[in-house]
């Protein structure tokens, strides 16, 4: 949980409400830690404070409040963008869009002094257990490896939704992709099932270089003045087909469009700043003819998609291990926050015992 902007997280007892009509009370397994838990803690998404940290997760059904059909005990994976089913997105196939999305953060539960709290995305899930809506669980099969169903909620589905669904990679496009955190590892193994070659890996820390071969990619470049040059020698001078921006910053998006052929397509995954500004000219937007597009949540109706990650997990047809650097017990999540924050690893997930 984290107290103010800026502020360093701590472990702390919560109250939690009861779960209401349609709200389940679910006992987190394992949690991972995501780039946009450091944007609620430095401020960058502006939620309300105190806030409980965590949108990606898995756990099982402890309690199931009324006019509920989730029985307890059911395993889940928490979605942190549940679709309303009845706004314009929803009715025209963009649940990914959907207008009763949750604020970054919802008021929920009160501190153990009785102050209102708020968790993150609806969830809060850096927690021993969560009270949320039921469309905001998804079952899933039982005996996942927990800390591979935890990430499936974010990284996995946003990395996947990104290649599958936005960008469309077809079999020996080129790709690629910029920052190598959960979602960008998840980028490239989204590019590797797609039968795109080759992958460029891009990073400026070069202790990413084994987990991005580890994850599908056929090259790593170190992010430098020169990435465009790397990536053009490796392209037939051309540029590659698709780049993916996995960090969110202005400065990436625009080495992901010097990086994209003519007629390619950018597609931004990293949520940046509303103060980060990015300036192309009116004469490259029309003589490069590339598409700079969003991805927001993998373009993904999690419904649907997570069940079917879910099931590729438990066949063995997807191996997430790439993407967790290891498990942590909470006491140690504000530790595994200051790693990710140096850039050291990629998924850090929180595991709680049985
Ligand atoms: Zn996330
Ligand atoms: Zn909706």
């Amino acid at each position: 949980m984290v107290r103010g902007r800026g502020e360093t997280p701590a472990v702390e007892e919560v109250r939690l409400p009861a779960p209401g009509p349609g709200e389940l009370r679910v006992r987190i397994r394992a949690a991972g830690i995501c780039h946009s838990d450091l944007a609620m803690v430095d401020g960058t998404l502006a939620p309300a404070y105190p806030l409980v940290l965590g949108h990606e997760a898995t756990g099982v059904v402890a309690e199931a409040g009324p006019d509920t059909t989730i029985a307890v005990g059911t395993p889940v994976v928490l979605n942190w963008a549940p679709a309303c089913r009845d706004c314009w997105h929803c009715r025209h196939g963009e649940p990914w869009l959907c207008a009763a999305n949750p604020n970054p953060s919802t008021p929920r539960g009160k501190t153990a002094a009785g102050e209102p709290l708020a968790v993150t995305l609806g969830l809060g899930a850096l927690a021993e257990e969560v009270v949320v809506p039921q469309r905001a669980a998804v079952p899933v099969p039982a005996g996942l490896p927990p800390e591979q169903a935890a990430v499936l909620g974010c990284a996995v589905l946003t990395g996947v939704g990104a290649v599958r669904n936005t960008a469309r990679v077809a079999p020996g496009e080129s790709v690629a992709v910029i920052g190598l955190g959960g979602v960008g590892l998840a980028v490239l193994a989204a590019a590797r099932r797609a039968g795109a070659s080759p992958i460029l890996a891009v990073d400026v820390v070069e202790a990413k270089r084994d987990l991005a071969l580890a994850a599908g990619a056929t090259d790593f470049l170190r992010s430098d003045d020169t990435l465009g040059k790397q990536i053009r020698a490796r392209t037939d001078g051309r540029g590659v087909d698709h780049a993916f921006e996995c960090v969110g910053r202005s400065a990436t998006i625009r080495a992901a469009w010097r990086a994209t052929r003519r007629g390619g397509a950018v597609t931004v995954v990293g949520m940046g700043g509303k103060d980060d500004m990015l300036s192309l000219s009116a004469l490259d937007i029309f003589h490069s003819a590339r598409t700079l597009r969003s991805s927001v949540y993998g373009s993904t109706d999690p419904d649907r998609e997570v069940p079917e990650l879910a099931a590729a997990l438990a066949a063995g047809d997807l191996d997430l291990g790439p993407l967790v650097s290891g498990t942590v017990p909470l006491a140690e999540a504000p530790d595994a926050l200051e790693r990710l924050a140096r850039g050291e690893g990629a998924r850090w997930v929180v595991t709680f015992p049985d």
